[in-house]
């Protein structure tokens, strides 16, 4: 097997999402957007977690020639009809900090009185091949929401999701820990056995 044979794009500029990715992919050769400097990102027009990881998937893959896994993923409120969603990121403006987009989420539940505060992360991952396939994964994991920020790990929403069964917070609890139950891993790993499945003539058979 040469050493193109399993190269693997992962198509995000979101630091934290890589790392969690990286750990969870050992034994491709992973290259970043990093390694391709001058691909801007195309505008996530898609109005579904699915619509959007498939087309940054399929453009990075058609682009860069190399098989590519992106995701989309965001939280979903029950109090607030699902919203931050797709826009999780973007929840506080186009430019907004984490922990803006944080004190925005905590101050519009508030507004809601739930007494509940019921969410989930969900993950869909895509897979695509540079000749236009192309596959999808989801994963959730449900929690609640804290009243305020706790702990220093992780990224985006983690200081405030508990997820069930458990009194800490995602940025409280270890890597390992948010790794095993978190909503990216079980989409991770859905894609990871499909991968493992493939003929060894498709190029990123491991
Ligand atoms: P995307 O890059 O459009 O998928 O944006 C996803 C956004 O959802 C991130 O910027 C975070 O705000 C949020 N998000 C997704 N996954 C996680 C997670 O594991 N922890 C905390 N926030 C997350």
């Amino acid at each position: 097997m040469s050493d193109r044979t399993r190269k693997l794009l992962i198509g995000t500029s979101n630091v934290g999402k890589a790392h969690e990715l990286r750990q969870l992919l050992d034994g491709w050769h992973l290259l970043t957007l990093a390694d391709f400097p001058a691909l801007q990102p195309p505008p996530e027009t898609g109005e579904t977690f699915e619509a959007n990881a498939a087309l940054k998937a399929r453009y990075y893959a058609a682009h860069t020639g190399l098989w590519t896994l992106a995701d989309d993923s965001g939280l979903e409120v029950e109090a607030l009809a699902g919203a931050p969603g797709i826009h999780s990121a973007r929840y506080a403006g186009a430019s907004a900090t984490d922990a803006e987009n944080v004190a925005k989420l905590l101050a519009e539940l508030q507004r809601t009185n739930d007494p509940e505060r019921r969410a989930r992360f969900v993950c869909v991952i895509a897979l695509a091949s540079p000749d236009g396939r192309a596959w999808l994964f989801r994963g959730m994991c449900r929690g609640r929401i804290a009243h305020a920020p706790r702990g220093d790990g992780g990224f985006g929403y983690d200081p405030i999701f508990v997820p069930e069964g458990e009194s800490l917070t995602f940025s409280e609890l270890s890597a390992e820990e948010k790794q095993r139950r978190s909503h990216r891993a079980r989409a991770l790993a859905q894609a990871r056995d499909f991968l493992l499945s493939l003929r060894d003539d498709e190029p990123c058979a491991r």
